[in-house]
């Protein structure tokens, strides 16, 4: 059987796409991902998406979002697209459990996924008190002191939604301007909780050898100087990758791995991208459902042209 659509991704960017091509009568074929919902599902209280007034849980708005593509008639496979080949018709996409599908259009709304800082100690510490979740870790952490590592939006947010559970937050991060908005930063400087460590690159985070975490040492990029900050957990908040790693080959990325768009058109016919796998510049949900929209229109004036 080919699929007239296929959408991998279960964010706002698929979901939207999804419900756009299921109201255009086109039954579309969703790829839940290894994250159903995206990033969304791990995030704290939404306040930016619009029409809700009074802020909405990140789970709440993901699942309203796929009963209302549910409604019109899209399905919901769970898993992960493992390969992809789009060097002819119809388009194909195994999964990671081996399954196969075939489809006339594919609209690729995969996200991103969290960016670690490549420590061994990090890497060694994972889930034993390194994470790159405060909603999903930080209730482990109940009046412990706690580090969180970068200086945008994401690390603002999980500084402050830590300042709930740690007795303490040590903010790390390697410049001394933030790149996160300024509410969000006068909202983490003003909190008697939050200690800013600016200029400062983590080195290393102890302990190892105890396999639980006792401290974080930090060095500082002006003085050269080190530090170990007395924390029981690290909270690693330094951005995304796209997770575009089975496409490579299949479509044109950009140098950071993001698919190269004109709007949500890619370099191939018929394939589709929206969301954070294509955006690096606005990243966020309302932007995502957008390009999911205007990917499902596009995809549905596609099989029309041709006939499908
Ligand atoms: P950003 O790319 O905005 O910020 C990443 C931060 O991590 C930067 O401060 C960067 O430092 C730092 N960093 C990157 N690599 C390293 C490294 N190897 N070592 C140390 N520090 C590093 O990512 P975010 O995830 O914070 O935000 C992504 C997007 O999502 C943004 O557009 C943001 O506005 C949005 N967002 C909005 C929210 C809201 O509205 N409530 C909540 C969360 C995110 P440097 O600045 O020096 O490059």
């Amino acid at each position: 059987m080919i699929e007239k659509m296929v959408i991998a991704g279960s964010g706002p960017a698929g979901c939207t796409a999804a419900l756009y091509a299921a109201r255009a009568g086109l039954a579309p074929l969703v790829l839940e991902g290894n994250a159903p919902g995206g990033q969304l599902v791990i995030t704290t209280e939404i306040e930016n998406f619009p029409g809700f007034p009074a802020g909405v849980t990140g789970p709440e708005l993901m699942d309203l979002m796929k009963r209302q593509a549910e409604r019109f008639g899209a399905r919901f496979v769970s898993g992960a697209v493992k390969a992809a080949d789009f060097s002819s018709r119809p388009l194909r996409l195994t999964m990671e459990d081996g399954q196969a599908f075939q489809a006339h259009t594919v609209i690729l709304a995969l996200g991103a996924s969290a960016r670690w800082l490549g420590l061994d100690s990090e890497q060694a510490l994972q889930g034993k008190g390194v994470s790159a979740c405060a909603t999903c870790d930080g209730a482990f952490f109940k009046n412990v002191p706690v580090a969180v590592i970068g200086g945008g939006d994401t690390a603002m947010e999980e500084a402050l939604f830590l300042t709930r559970f740690a007795s303490r937050v040590f903010l790390v991060h390697r410049r001394k301007e933030f790149r996160a908005s300024q509410i969000m930063v006068d909202r983490v400087l003003a909190h008697p909780k939050i200690e800013a460590v600016l200029d400062a690159v983590p080195e290393e985070i102890l302990d190892v050898a105890k396999q639980t975490v006792t401290g974080l040492r930090v060095r500082n990029t002006k003085s050269g100087e080190t530090r170990v900050l007395p924390v029981g957990g690290v909270f690693v908040a330094i951005g995304h990758e796209p997770n575009t790693v089975p496409f490579r080959g299949q479509l044109e990325l950009d140098e950071a791995g993001y698919i190269r768009t004109r709007g949500i058109l890619t370099t191939v016919e018929g394939v589709y991208a929206a969301g954070d796998v294509q955006d690096p510049v606005y990243r966020q949900a309302i932007v995502a459902a957008g390009a999911g929209c205007m990917a499902a229109l596009e995809a549905t004036r596609f099989l029309e042209r041709a006939g499908l």
